[in-house]
């Protein structure tokens, strides 16, 4: 049997909802037009309402990398030290930026699938005064992993010069996250993966520590937030934005908040915890030890490469699993249940792996096991 349906179960960009699908056909908007600023703020005010926080979020016309960008090289003078937390693709990434705008990272090392250790953050802190922030992931999609934010923000509660940058580009939408109860100063998130509008916008939140932090001449012209910042409050953008796009993130919005995020959060930890279970079903161990809501990380088995898992899975079922990255290429497959995502899409999700698996040569389980296992989790919910 041909697939005629194409399903994406990748960690980014995610499926979108059909109400967002026809929010972004509709006609095109001026940017400077009072039609496009209205719903310009509307989305600024969603986002603080999503995100929990009373700072101010920029919406950026990129992908989630360029409000990583933005933020070191707005919130960093050449020289200044970050302590930076790399377990994984997304940690590196914070590492390589850094680098390119003279900050001098201090790294804190983490196994790829091993959440952060809070000691290690601290001892980072303490060896080396006058760091003037922590870049970290909430959850580091290239390992499925979710490190303990909450607490690095409690520890910084000792070192106030330096402040809390948060990637939650696969957390905000997954998680209810408090961003301002958990010190979290600047947050960072993007359009495509559990905020289910495509490809295109990255959000950037700033408190008013982080507003004070802005520098007057970033090295970057595009990604000046402080310009950003005096527009956006107006209902403005310094230069043209996504306008579709920004409508259909606001449609998006919308539905997280009808659906009530608490309400969003449970549905991804049940959609995570029936993911686990399925997975485990089939004897297949997860690669992290604080797996994340968003996506899982799952172990190949030996004698399967988990690139051709996801192959399989593409080529003969046309449902878009991700593989592993760097060292980890050939050794995981991820699943992903971020955004627009419910139990019959993980069923379907556990079914391709079994397929696949089957297919490789991998057959110490039988058809069913998994999604069988998945279904008790969804059925003793009460969800
Ligand atoms: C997807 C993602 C990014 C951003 O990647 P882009 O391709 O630039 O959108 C950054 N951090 C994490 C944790 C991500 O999952």
């Amino acid at each position: 049997m041909k697939p005629i349906k194409k399903r994406l179960l990748t960690p980014g960009p995610t499926m979108v909802p059909e109400r967002v699908l026809e929010a972004l056909s509709r006609p095109t908007l001026y940017h400077r037009s009072p039609e496009f600023k209205e719903i310009f703020l509307e989305t600024r005010k969603l986002l603080k309402e999503v995100m929990r926080t009373e700072g101010e979020p920029l919406i950026l016309t990129s992908s989630g990398t360029g409000a990583m960008e933005a933020a070191v090289a707005n919130l960093f003078e050449p020289g200044d030290s970050a302590v930076v937390v790399v377990g994984g693709k997304f940690g590196q990434r914070w590492e390589e930026l850094c680098r390119v705008h003279g900050v001098h990272p201090v790294v804190v090392s983490v196994e790829w699938g091993k959440a952060v250790d809070l000691k290690d953050v601290e001892r980072a802190l303490s060896e080396n005064p006058g760091v003037k922030g922590v870049l970290v992931q909430i959850c580091e999609t290239s390992t499925g992993t979710v490190h303990d934010v909450r607490g690095i923000g409690e520890l910084l509660k000792n070192f106030p010069e330096a402040l809390l940058i948060a990637d939650g580009i696969t957390a905000y939408g997954v998680y209810d996250i408090p961003t301002d109860e958990w010190g979290i100063d600047v947050a960072i998130t993007g359009s495509q993966k559990a905020l289910m509008t495509p490809p295109g916008l990255a959000v950037i939140t700033l408190n008013e520590r982080a507003v004070n932090r802005l520098v007057e001449s970033p090295k970057t012209y595009y990604f000046n937030l402080k310009k950003e910042l005096k527009q956006q409050q107006k209902g403005q953008t310094a230069y043209t934005t996504a306008t579709n796009l920004v409508v259909a993130l606001n449609e998006a919005l919308k539905m997280i908040v009808e659906e009530g995020v608490e309400s969003v959060a449970r549905r991804h930890s049940l959609l995570a915890e029936a993911t686990r279970a399925g997975v485990k079903a089939l004897g297949l161990e997860l690669l992290s030890n604080s797996p994340a809501n968003g996506v899982t990380a799952v172990l190949s088995p030996e004698g399967v490469n988990g690139q051709d898992v996801v192959k399989v899975a593409r080529e003969r079922y046309g449902i878009t699993i991700a593989g592993g990255q760097e060292h980890l290429k050939g050794k995981i497959f991820r699943l992903s249940h971020m955004g627009y995502v419910d139990q019959f899409d993980v069923l379907t999700g556990l079914e391709v792996v079994e397929l696949a698996l089957k297919e490789l040569g991998y057959d110490r389980f039988n058809f069913g096991d998994s999604v069988k296992a998945a279904m008790e989790v969804f059925y003793s919910s009460n969800l």
